[in-house]
């Protein structure tokens, strides 16, 4: 493999970790009764797992979810011992063994997960630690009450499984008036009862703001560390992450010109147009074709015509002639534009635009407000 120097870049993503910490402590204090986890799966939403985590880890928190087992063996590799690391997803058949030797912890979510930690336990003539899932709701992950009670009869469970922690999730935690909010936790309420003393979670973010009564001992934040703020609470969540990119080139078009793929976009009247160097391979969505916007300073640019696969144009013609140029930046998450105004224009979440960031962008992360940079293909 040959390395190489690259200190170019179209596109630039900056991670505030400072802000990140800020984030945690205030979620935190607000569960103030209840251990906070940091939920890091998928990358931590596309922003860094192990530089995020490695934040938290000085911010105090030592519970973190991932959803898989790959992300759980990176993260224990870079984490200091003495964290508990959680799979969402659970057991996949085959990860017994790495799972048992690296010290991880699996939600059991079904009975078949439950049976297989048992028997690797058994091998290994061992106690195993696992969560266990209940249903209450959502028919995504989870064991249904029959099957829980099975287990909480079974005198036998505790030999081999040490349980550390009994969850839910819920369907609608961003909706605090919908009614299936509070039947989730009477379900896992009844349920978790069947498993005294054992520390119980249901909340994610929103799940945290929904009341006091869903915090339980431990809470489970994901989209708010990265910056989503809780909705009309005082919990104060600043952004974390901004996005800008690279003028690739500017032209005049003349009225009736074209452009993009399908030209669905015409010029009525002379424009200028800057073509920018980020496109949906790099997880800037493709239904914002002639729909979203890119910003310089308070000046907003309509993205014009299709998105192409690793550019996109915009219509400049706000701008004075002389107040761009080839190689300026323009800012695509900012001040000007949230990351929940850029999911809103594209028709998603900012879960999904985060996470799909992908690996093109030069990343430069904010820690104790020095500034160091990770140029794409350079190693994590
Ligand atoms: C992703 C996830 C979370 C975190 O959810 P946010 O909405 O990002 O806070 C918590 N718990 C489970 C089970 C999850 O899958």
């Amino acid at each position: 493999m040959t390395t190489f120097d690259c200190t170019a870049f179209s596109s630039r993503l900056v991670i505030d970790l400072d802000a990140v910490r800020g984030n945690y402590r205030a979620i935190r204090e607000h569960a103030s009764a209840a251990a906070c986890g940091a939920v890091v799966k998928a990358n931590a939403y596309g922003l860094g797992a192990r530089r995020i985590a490695s934040t938290l880890h000085r911010e105090g928190c030592r519970i973190f979810f991932v959803a898989q087992l790959s992300e759980a063996v990176e993260l224990h590799d870079a984490l200091p011992p003495g964290c508990t690391i959680v799979i969402l997803n659970g057991l996949d058949p085959g990860g017994e063994s790495l799972c048992a030797e690296k010290g991880l912890v699996p939600v059991l979510n079904s009975l078949s997960q439950v049976e297989r930690w048992r028997a690797a336990a058994s091998t290994q003539k061992n106690i195993l630690p696992a969560c266990l899932q209940i249903e209450t709701g959502m028919s995504r992950l989870g064991l249904p009450a029959p099957e829980l009670r099975k287990i909480a009869e079974d005198a036998s469970f505790a030999e081999h499984i040490d349980l550390r922690m009994i969850m839910s999730h819920l369907a609608c935690a961003d909706e605090p008036d919908a009614g299936a909010n509070a039947e989730q936790l009477g379900r896992f309420h009844e349920l978790a009862g069947l498993f005294p003393d054992v520390p119980r979670s249901i909340a994610n973010s929103f799940g945290t703001v929904l009341s006091n009564a869903f915090h339980l001992e431990i809470v489970r934040p994901g989209i708010a560390l990265y910056g989503v703020p809780l909705s009309s609470t005082n919990v104060e969540i600043a952004p974390i992450s901004s996005l800008s990119v690279r003028v690739l080139q500017l032209r005049e078009l003349e009225a009736g010109t074209g452009v993009g793929y399908n030209l669905t976009y015409r010029a009525s009247t002379r424009r200028r147009i800057a073509t920018l160097g980020i496109g949906y391979a790099d997880g800037w969505p493709r239904s914002l074709s002639n729909a979203g916007a890119a910003w310089h300073g308070d000046v907003r640019l309509p993205i014009v015509g299709r998105v192409s696969m690793d550019s996109m144009m915009v219509d400049v013609s706000a701008i004075p002639p002389d107040g761009i140029r080839e190689g300026d930046f323009v800012d695509l998450i900012g001040p000007s534009q949230t990351l929940s105004d850029v999911a809103a224009d594209a028709g998603t979440i900012p879960y999904e635009i985060l996470t799909r960031l992908g690996a093109r962008h030069a990343r430069f992360y904010i820690e104790d407000g020095v500034m160091t940079s990770l140029m794409p293909g350079e190693a994590k």
